[in-house]
């Protein structure tokens, strides 16, 4: 098994990391400050065309494999988590999406103007009333000739009040995930609103909103890929490249806090000498290592099964699950080895404690990804 990376993914990884150096770091603690939107990392990943990475060439984007992806997600992460969910749902989510599940005609409306960061997707899928359960979700959508009426409200909606296109999930059948069916809305649709939500824990200077739909009309050309009791599989396939994205940004994030602690126990000294040298110091140091080494590794693995076309339901679902939780106690044990000053936000731990928290909670919460893998273990479902 080589383990390497090729030269082609090294300059990519490369260039990533360079942009996340001179457009991402330099911003992200004020911006997370200032919960400001990081406008200046949105216009390098249009410059570096990371903004249409995994879009098709021949709809405007690079084409890119699953470990360039990946890469690319790992440095974002490792710079700013904010800057990350960005593309994550534009591309994972979203474009990823319209790729698998759309027509023709869809993929030409939305995707080269996503590959071209014109328009950015939103990912629709939690309402204030089902999260982990989306299956019974109860946004409405009822076809009216060859419209659609959709009503209903979501929650938590990353790149919600920026997106021009929100993939939203409303039910068109019968209970349950099969009456449930995928639309793609332009977001100045008549009767659709966007409220930003502020007050975050972390990922404070990305976009988060509600989204109100109320007696929105869009045509029967907005169903995505034409065929209505495909919007939970949509989601569940969508959530598969998310979860591989995720577990490439708590990687990133590891990373960082990582190097941060490096950095500080090494110069810091205590009784007369390093912190790095006492060993309940170091402990947290070689835990953290050990975590980043794992995380990276369960992601890198669903990279290739996706690059090589097999399924990666499963393997995305522990990756996710580790790699969130490692990036959890590796921010963690970044602010215990900075002492008072990992408590100060004019430094960096803080920060990757905040941002690392929430991903233990979205794309399926930790729970979830537990009951979701023992399914798969046993064969029995421990969900109901
Ligand atoms: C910053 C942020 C961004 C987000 N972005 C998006 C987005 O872009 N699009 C989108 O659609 N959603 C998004 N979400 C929503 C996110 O995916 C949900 O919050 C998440 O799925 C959990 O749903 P919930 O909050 O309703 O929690 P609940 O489902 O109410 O869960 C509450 C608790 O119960 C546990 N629980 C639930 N069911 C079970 C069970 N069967 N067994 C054991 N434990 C269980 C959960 O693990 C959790 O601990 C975002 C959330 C946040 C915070």
């Amino acid at each position: 098994m080589d383990m390497t990376l090729s030269s082609e993914h090294e300059a990519v990884r490369k260039v990533a990391h360079d942009m996340v150096e001179t457009a991402v770091i330099p911003h992200a603690i004020q911006n997370d400050r200032e919960e400001r939107f990081p406008t200046e990392a949105l216009d390098a990943l249009k410059q570096t065309g990371f903004i249409g990475l995994t879009i098709p060439e021949e709809y405007g984007g690079s084409g890119a494999d699953p470990l360039s992806y990946v890469l690319v997600i790992e440095e974002l992460g490792r710079g700013d988590a904010n800057v990350r969910s960005i593309l994550s749902v534009h591309l994972g989510l979203v474009s990823s999406a319209i790729v698998n599940w759309g027509t023709e005609e869809q993929k030409q409306r939305w995707l080269p103007q996503m590959a071209a960061g014109d328009v950015l997707g939103c990912f629709g899928l939690t309402e204030p009333d089902y999260g982990s359960n989306p299956g019974d979700l109860a946004a409405s959508a009822v076809k009216e000739g060859d419209t659609y009426r959709i009503n209903g409200r979501k929650i938590f909606i990353t790149n919600g009040t920026i997106a021009g296109v929100a993939l939203v999930m409303a039910r068109t059948g019968g209970p349950g995930a099969r009456g449930v069916s995928a639309f793609l809305v332009p977001t100045d649709t008549k009767g659709f609103t966007a409220n930003a939500i502020h007050g975050k824990l972390g990922l404070r200077s990305c976009d988060t909103a509600e989204l109100v739909l109320d007696d929105v009309v869009v045509g029967a050309d907005c169903l995505l890929g034409g065929t209505e009791g495909t919007g939970i599989k949509v989601a569940l396939s969508s959530l598969d490249f998310g979860r591989m994205s995720l577990a490439a940004s708590c990687t990133g994030l590891a990373q960082r806090a990582l190097e941060v602690m490096v950095d500080y126990t090494t110069q810091r000294t205590q009784f007369g000498k390093p912190v790095a040298g006492h060993q309940l110091v170091a402990e947290l140091i070689a835990d953290t290592a050990v975590d980043v080494d794992c995380a990276r590794l369960l992601t890198y693995r669903v990279a290739d099964m996706a690059a090589r076309g097999e399924r990666f339901t499963l393997e995305a679902s522990k990756a996710k699950l580790f790699a969130s939780e490692a990036s959890v106690r590796a921010a963690n044990n970044c602010v215990q080895a900075h002492g008072g000053y990992g408590y100060i936000d004019e430094y960096i731990p803080g920060k990757l404690m905040r941002d690392a928290r929430v991903t233990t909670l979205y794309e399926g919460t930790s729970q979830i990804q537990k009951l979701l893998i023992s399914r798969a273990v046993t064969g029995v479902n421990a969900f109901t």
